[in-house]
């Protein structure tokens, strides 16, 4: 008797390991892999060309990995969800398969296509099988003792780690070889605009850069705020597109603690993948953030600052030598050190009495690991208007925050190179005759004017 045939969706989890819709669709029989690019949407979602880049190479490299098990993936052009739905049920029909696997994603566009896909394919008379591959614990594992989802991180942690403990660590291993010669596989390219020198594609790369951080975990607590040094494991680009999963990264966490649960759970490290968990939480329980609201909805929104400040900003002029590198770093590698992204997002809302949104919005437009959750996440923490956001009188000072995370200006110096010859003391806020002589800006606000106008404001 010949073997089911079942296909796989994939779409932010390209990867072959710890693959729980690929997993277990080889279980029941021939797997034929599936990847619908849908750019209209894409564009709608104001994904980033380097992450478009990033993406279209995580796809090949995938096929590479898949073609070794002897499983076809073959990837298709469509507008939008909706066509993605429909060109879904068409290879179906015409691979003759039995159901269709694939993982959940969260935010609401992307979860209201997989209730459509699964409604529309199984009236066809399709088996759908649904999982959750792109987070540790399972939606909804977790309440207060009031059985109300957590808004506080906290709380939401220790319940996390209370649930962890009783479930199993080890991610799933790699489907079985299948017997099946593969033919033509259909394939498409893209844009490959990306830095592929610091964001190799695929799933081998992601797990060389978790190798490669993980003898550092032991001083991740101490560097990991200093941007001048590779104090983080710069493993979000693969985690966004899900060519390393959450549960590959803290199991490795685990074995390099010998299988010290008490200093694992401890782990700093550890806490920071628990906060993209908390991210992913909040908007299944809030769908309405999908949306652009606020989380807190007696926020005060007192966002009338100018345009141009954001267009300076933007182009990293503001005259804040920390706030103009980060943002030249974004600009450069599509990527930026959390402590810079605090402190930029800080700057623009707080200081620019920017709508957080637009802050939001650019971030997406450029970064390589650009995730909804954890990008509007970050936000509406910093902005104070999120779930356990900052509180409202927090505004980081950028002068203050480069003395003591870029204390010798090595990473100023590094993306502002005009204003190397500066002195340790100087290169932090330059004096106007230093600016004018190396042609760097003015500052665009008077940083404590606009902290009083924002505490003002704000309280
Ligand atoms: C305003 C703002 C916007 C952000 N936008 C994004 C985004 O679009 N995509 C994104 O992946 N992260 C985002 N973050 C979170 C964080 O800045 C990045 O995950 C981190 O800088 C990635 O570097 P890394 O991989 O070296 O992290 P590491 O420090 O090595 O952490 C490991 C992993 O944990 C997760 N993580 C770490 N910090 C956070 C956090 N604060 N919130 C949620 N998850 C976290 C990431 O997946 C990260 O790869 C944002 C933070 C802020 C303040």
């Amino acid at each position: 008797m010949s073997k089911e045939i079942n296909l796989v969706w994939f779409r932010n989890d390209l990867r072959v390991g710890d693959n729980p819709a690929l997993f277990y669709a080889a279980e029941q029989g021939t797997v034929i892999g599936i990847y619908l690019e849908a750019v209209q949407q894409r564009k709608s979602h104001d994904d980033a060309a380097c992450k478009i880049g990033f993406i279209n190479d995580t796809v090949k490299e995938l096929r590479k990995q898949l073609n070794q098990l002897n499983i076809p993936l073959h990837s298709f052009k469509v507008s939008d969800y909706a066509e993605s739905v429909e060109k879904l049920e068409q290879l179906a029909k015409q691979f003759n398969a039995k159901g269709i696997y694939f993982n959940n994603e969260y935010p609401l566009n992307e979860a209201n296509r997989d209730k459509l896909a699964e409604k529309r394919l199984v009236e066809k008379g399709f088996e759908v099988k649904r999982f959750d591959g792109d987070i540790i614990i399972p939606p909804n594992s977790v309440s207060t003792g009031q059985g109300e989802p957590y808004k506080v991180f906290t709380p939401y942690k220790k319940a996390w780690i209370a649930f962890h403990k009783t479930q199993g660590t080890s991610p799933l291993l790699l489907p079985e070889k299948q017997d099946l010669k593969i033919d033509k596989q259909n394939d498409f390219d893209f844009a490959q605009d990306y830095r592929d020198d610091l964001w190799p594609a695929g799933e081998q790369a992601a797990q060389e850069k978790l190798k490669e951080f993980l003898p550092k975990a032991g001083y991740y607590k101490e560097r990991r705020d200093i941007p001048a040094i590779k104090g983080t494991s710069m493993l979000s680009p693969y985690l966004a597109v899900g060519a390393i999963s959450a549960k590959q990264c803290i199991s490795s966490l685990l074995e390099w603690h010998d299988g010290d649960e008490e200093a694992f759970y401890k782990d700093t490290w550890l806490s920071e993948i628990i906060w993209r968990e908390f991210y992913r939480q909040i908007i299944i329980d809030n769908p309405d953030i999908s949306k652009h609201k606020v989380f807190k909805s007696d926020a005060k929104e007192v966002w009338n600052g100018e345009q141009e400040l954001f267009n300076l900003w933007s182009q990293g002029k503001t005259g804040f030598p920390l706030i103009d590198a980060a943002m030249r770093q974004l600009l450069q590698t599509g990527w930026m050190h959390n402590r810079l992204r605090m402190n930029v997002a800080m700057f623009l809302n707080k200081l620019c009495l920017i709508d957080w949104r637009q802050g939001e919005a650019f971030f997406m437009r450029h970064l390589i690991d650009g995730d909804f959750a954890s990008n509007n996440g970050g936000w509406q923490w910093c902005s104070s208007t999120g779930a356990d956001g900052a509180p409202y009188f927090r505004i980081m000072s950028p002068i203050t925050q480069s003395q003591r995370f870029d204390p010798e200006g090595k990473f100023i110096r590094k993306l502002i190179p005009e204003l190397e010859s500066l002195s340790d003391k100087d290169i932090h806020f330059p004096s106007r005759e230093q600016r004018e002589k190396l042609g760097y800006p003015q500052p665009i606000i008077d940083y404590k004017e606009a902290r009083k106008r924002a505490l003002e404001l704000l309280s």
